[in-house]
């Protein structure tokens, strides 16, 4: 029988499971409250070359090799253009790490940066081209991804709030909705941050950090970047429009401020930065974001069921993750854990983060 599903949060995550389970013939419905998620905000950049830990690094290179499998069935909206990293910290400690891992790194002088990167002002004497590298349009991604599960059946709620969950007995049989009961035989919550307040409502409680982060969008300009530049001054790419993007925050991946001091200050302070990168292009601002990431207590992601008929998905790095959580989460939710499963997640289940296991209600 088909089982029928739904999915809480049509960000990339949500999106990513709802067109594999689509695909694989079960009953999907998409609820998502329209608020504004982490994806349409998301910088957009696929890597492996930030991890936490061995596990991680694992999970996110394939999650890359996880895209190039995507790519076989959809046309998605990513550019495998690459890295160039200089931001602080031993380049060279940095190399020898990823080569032990198996990435693909190679040490570049500043006349090579400069010929990759002519609008950069000072090329650095000393980068590394991180060559497996890309970047995804993440609003226009969730919008593919959905688009594909919609064509393969599933059906997509927007404006739809999740308020509850219904029970029978222990098992979580569907949700709420300020518009009515939505009945299922399993509720996935892929509700970015929203999904503390979706796990309270299942009686679980998520530790989540509190991440937001700003990001400025400059005026298009002509061509000018190929590459996603990993700087001393942070993350920055050109958008298929011409804008260039950077998160205000130096090292973005790594951030760990609770809160934003002064928008409007932490946005021009970005924009001088990077208009001193690239001096010759003249910049104007044209966007600040305000988003919260999704990041449980831990920084790692949060993935895998929490009560019988519940699952849970919200991480950070959703973007680089989404396509290999996509394969597994659909995976378990049709199949539950298998050994390939498994290897993958063990290290990310939600009932790490209470001490004996699923809490009950
Ligand atoms: C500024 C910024 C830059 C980032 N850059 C990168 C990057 O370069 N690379 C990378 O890999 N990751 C990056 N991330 C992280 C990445 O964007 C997120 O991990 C990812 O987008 C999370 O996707 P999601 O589908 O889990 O959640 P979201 O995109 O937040 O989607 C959750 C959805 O759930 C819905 N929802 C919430 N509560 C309810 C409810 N009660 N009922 C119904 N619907 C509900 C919301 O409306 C929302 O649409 C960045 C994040 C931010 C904020």
């Amino acid at each position: 029988m088909q089982k029928t599903i739904i999915i809480v949060g049509a960000g990339v995550i949500g999106a990513c499971v709802a067109y594999h389970l689509a695909r694989a013939g079960a009953r999907v419905t998409v609820v998502d409250a329209d608020r504004a998620g982490a994806t349409a905000a998301s910088f957009g950049w696929i890597n492996a070359s930030y991890f936490l830990n061995e596990d991680h690094y694992r999970l996110r290179s394939e999650g890359i090799a996880a895209y190039h499998r995507l790519s076989e069935t959809l046309s998605l909206p990513i550019n495998w253009c690459g890295s160039i990293c200089w931001e602080e910290g031993r380049l060279e400690d940095r190399q020898e790490a990823l080569t032990r891992l198996g990435y693909a790194v190679e040490r570049i002088s500043d006349q090579q940066f400069a010929y990759l990167e002519p609008a950069v002002g000072v090329p650095p004497k000393l980068s590394l081209h991180l060559t497996a590298e890309g970047v995804v349009e993440p609003a226009a991604l969730a919008a593919t991804l959905l688009q594909g599960a919609r064509e393969a059946g599933a059906q997509v709620m927007r404006g739809v709030r999740v308020i509850g969950v219904l029970q029978d007995g222990a098992r979580v049989a569907g949700v709420v909705t300020q518009a009515g009961e939505l009945r299922s035989d399993e509720v996935f919550i892929a509700a970015g941050v929203g999904s503390r307040q979706l796990m309270e409502m299942v009686g679980f409680e998520l530790p989540m950090l509190h991440r937001p982060a700003l990001v400025i969008k400059t005026a298009p300009v002509a061509p000018v970047l190929t590459h996603i530049l990993v700087s001393e001054i942070g993350e920055v790419r050109q958008l298929p429009d011409g804008a260039l993007t950077m998160p205000a925050a130096v090292g973005h991946q790594g951030d760990d401020a609770d809160h934003v001091v002064d928008l409007r200050q932490e946005a021009e302070a970005a924009l001088a930065r990077l208009q001193a990168l690239v001096p010759d292009v003249p910049l104007t601002l044209a966007e600040t974001v305000l988003a919260e990431r999704p990041m449980p207590g831990d920084g790692l992601p949060a993935v895998g069921p929490v009560r019988p008929g519940a699952y849970l998905a919200t991480m950070h790095s959703g973007i680089t993750l989404a396509a290999i959580m996509g394969e597994l989460i659909s995976d378990e939710l049709l199949h539950g854990e298998t050994n390939h499963t498994r290897s993958w997640l063990a290290p990310y289940r939600p009932d790490r983060f209470t001490p004996s296991g699923i809490s009950e209600t």
